[in-house]
């Protein structure tokens, strides 16, 4: 028996493809104009002083990270939709048991039940120490 109703299974497909989407549209959009509207390379290098290098490398610096953050993101929504393809959606990875489906249209990409994250939660808190 499926775990997730045909309902919920493709809500979740809808939402999970929605915001691969959007993350990839994001990541586009910041990347630089690459479409037709990119300015001639030329002009700008012209306009170009040496200050600009320095500033540039910050920029990058921090669009790096930004994009760490995106693919593990673009990941975790990858592995959910991989899931929910092959029918293993909507089972707890630490216990096997029943995610509830409101859990997972609050957050399609979830792989605990509440009972598993509440428990690593409790772990992370109180194994590692005051880290704050
Ligand atoms: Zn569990």
């Amino acid at each position: 028996m499926p775990p997730l109703s045909q309902s919920v299974s493709e809500e979740l497909s809808k939402r999970l493809h929605q915001a691969r989407q959007d993350l990839l549209h994001t990541v586009r959009g910041r990347t630089g104009p690459q479409g037709d509207d990119a300015p001639p390379i030329g002009t700008l290098a012209h306009l170009g002083q040496p200050d600009d290098g320095s500033q540039a490398e910050m920029i990058s610096h921090n669009e790096q990270h930004l994009a760490e953050h995106e693919s593990s993101l673009l990941h975790e929504i990858d592995v959910a939709i991989g899931k929910l393809a092959s029918g293993g959606a909507g089972i707890c990875e630490s216990c096997g048991r029943d995610i509830p489906e409101a859990r997972l249209l609050a957050t399609p990409t979830v792989r605990l039940c509440i009972e598993c994250q509440a428990q690593l939660e409790k772990d992370q808190h109180t194994g590692r120490g005051p880290s704050m």
